[in-house]
């Protein structure tokens, strides 16, 4: 067991609102001294009049922790699925939320109906709050789910809060369905059941938000992320954060690019703020836009994915136009980042440091980072505070340093539980601790981390997962497909993996003239029932047979190496 060389972070016993409101107050009472004018801490990219200071995020936040319990009723270990694209009320949501010792499960507005209803179902969620846009949708989702339970919906389900004014929503109101609220209709100043957690065993156990993950295999399942497992990642992140200090003539602005929902932006989202960041909010991302808002916001540091990267190194000619000289930080996390893309970057924008991470959602998820003074080109950088790694081979053994195998880690981050899902956690999850991650690698003296393959199913498209047993899930249920398999290749075009289907079609389709024409009408059918992330941009390959071991697993790295034909169907 290889231990963090970096000194210990303490992790508050409190609860995540307690907790961050406490340390941002420390923060603004530290700021005030040579200056009396509350800075914003979040801002929209496109409404910069659309910003909410401490104050006000503290207000809402609890007036809607109010609202919520007297007007809509959600109580004490209630769900409330949390469906929002990034805005600057996300953290007032979630902080309302998890003050009445309620949970969020965090899912992606890109959903389709399909996909909101597993997720509403499967973590048992009683309320939605959503935006305008999502909630055609989740009227859907939540039909489908009304006929397919033999004990009838939980009515509550059919109130739904949307972050937008009435007078912005044509939506809002009483349909014989659904009652549609703004969550400003339901703000209250009425005293409410505050859950303050201080017991470290409370802390640890009761959840603060559920993200979806597949983990090493199979389909996605609810990661339960305690407000112990936050607090601590937030801590453990703001150590590397800190050591990343702006250009001196401007203050600390973060271009919050990377949705809230999933756990890297939601532990940014806290983190940054904590170390001085006003975060600029940005709702959906444009690379043009991101070079404009950069200069306009003087932006010092942002985080993105590989692919973005080398979108920027080839955009550099747009770039030109702008003036960039405040960004320092870029921090890239969530797939692998080339070095050759890091380097260009670093050559094309003057001045710009890359700082690769590493970590996944079942540890909240941070477990690596590079920093200025520590770090290593084509490394993940170095353990965090208070994270101990395992590498293992095949039979479970542990190796030393600098040696290839499994990276298992432990630490107050690692997720409490898949939810309802005891035997998923055991898998995950060894007798001593350790998070098996599926991922290959090696760790050197100084604990930089190396990743340097994945041995799990997951597809990752521009950071995003992608479970093939989710897919194969959905092709299976055609009634012309008789086996599939789905796997990931690399587009290097898009720069990430995309998905890509192994079809063998039922006899009725293979035998047809057009068993092309079949396979095309599959993909299209399949594509629709998914987000846009998880569409089928590696195409179809139809095969007569799917490898299997004896024991019925998919030999997906067989499917790969067979020679294919390409082909698009995105
Ligand atoms: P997620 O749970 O969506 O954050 O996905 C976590 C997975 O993304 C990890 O298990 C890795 O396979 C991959 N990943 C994240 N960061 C990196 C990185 N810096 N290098 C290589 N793979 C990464």
């Amino acid at each position: 067991v290889l231990k963090s060389r970096l000194p210990n972070v303490d992790v508050p016993l409190q609860d995540l609102p307690t907790y961050f409101f406490s340390r941002m107050r420390q923060r603004t009472a530290l700021a005030t001294l040579d200056d009396s004018s509350p800075r914003p801490l979040f801002v929209d990219s496109d409404t910069p009049s659309l910003a909410l200071a401490l104050d006000e995020l503290e207000t809402l936040a609890t007036q809607l922790a109010s609202g919520l319990y007297h007007a809509v009723g959600v109580r004490q270990g209630d769900m409330v699925a949390i469906v929002l694209p990034n805005t600057i009320y996300y953290l007032a949501v979630t902080m309302a939320v998890l003050m009445l010792g309620a949970s969020c499960t965090l899912a992606n507005p890109a959903y389709t109906a399909g996909e909101l209803a597993h997720q509403l179902s499967d973590s048992n969620a009683r309320f939605v709050i959503t935006a305008r846009a999502n909630i055609p949708a989740i009227a859907d989702a939540i039909e489908k789910l009304a006929q397919s339970s033999p004990h009838g919906l939980d009515q509550t389900l059919r109130n739904i809060l949307c972050i937008d004014r009435a007078a912005d929503s044509p939506m809002i109101g009483d349909s014989d369905k659904h009652l549609v609220r703004s969550i400003f209709d339901v703000l209250s100043q009425q005293q409410f059941p505050r859950a303050l957690l201080t017991d470290i065993n409370r802390l640890r156990t009761t959840p603060a938000f559920i993200c979806y993950s597949s983990g090493t295999t199979g389909l996605p399942k609810g990661v339960v992320l305690s407000h112990y497992n936050i607090v601590a990642n937030i801590e453990q992140i703001g150590y590397a954060i800190r050591t990343m200090t702006p250009p001196k003539q401007y203050e600390r602005t973060t271009l919050a690019v990377l949705p809230i929902f999933h756990c890297f932006g939601l532990i940014l989202a806290h983190s940054l703020p904590i170390q001085g960041s006003r975060l600029v909010i940005m709702r959906t991302f444009d690379l043009a836009r991101f070079f404009e808002l950069v200069e306009a916001h003087r932006v010092t540091d942002t985080m993105l994915v590989p692919p973005i990267l080398n979108a920027m190194v080839k955009l550099s000619d747009t770039a030109a136009m702008h003036d960039l000289s405040s960004l320092r930080w870029i921090i890239s996390g969530a797939a692998p980042l080339g070095p050759d893309t890091a380097r260009s970057l670093e050559q094309t924008y003057n001045g710009v440091r890359v700082m690769q991470g590493y970590g996944l959602t079942e540890s909240s998820p941070g477990l690596s980072l590079n920093m200025p003074k520590a770090s290593r080109v084509g490394s993940s950088g170095q353990l965090l505070p208070n994270i101990q790694v395992k590498v293992i081979d095949d039979s479970g053994r542990a190796l030393g340093e600098g040696k290839v195998g499994e990276l298992c880690f432990r630490g107050p981050n690692i997720m409490l539980e898949y939810l309802n899902n005891k035997e998923a956690t055991r898998h995950a999850i060894d007798v001593d601790g350790f998070l098996h991650t599926g991922d290959v690698g090696f760790v050197d003296s100084r604990r930089f981390v190396f990743v340097t393959d994945r041995k799990k199913e997951l597809i990752k498209f521009n950071g995003f997962q992608v479970a093939p047993a989710e897919l194969e899930g959905i092709l299976l249920q055609h009634p012309q497909v008789r086996d599939c398999a789905v796997t990931g290749v690399f587009d290097p075009l898009r720069q990430t993996e995309v998905p890509r289907a192994y079809l063998v079609l039922s006899d009725v389709a293979s035998t047809a003239v057009h068993a092309d024409e079949a396979a095309k009408t599959i993909v299209m059918w399949m594509n629709r029932q998914v987000a846009y992330y998880k569409q089928l941009r590696g195409g179809y390959v139809i095969v007569s047979a799917i490898p299997k071991s004896a024991s019925g697993k998919i030999l997906r790295r067989a499917l790969n190496s067979a020679p294919t034909a390409y082909d698009e169907a995105g």
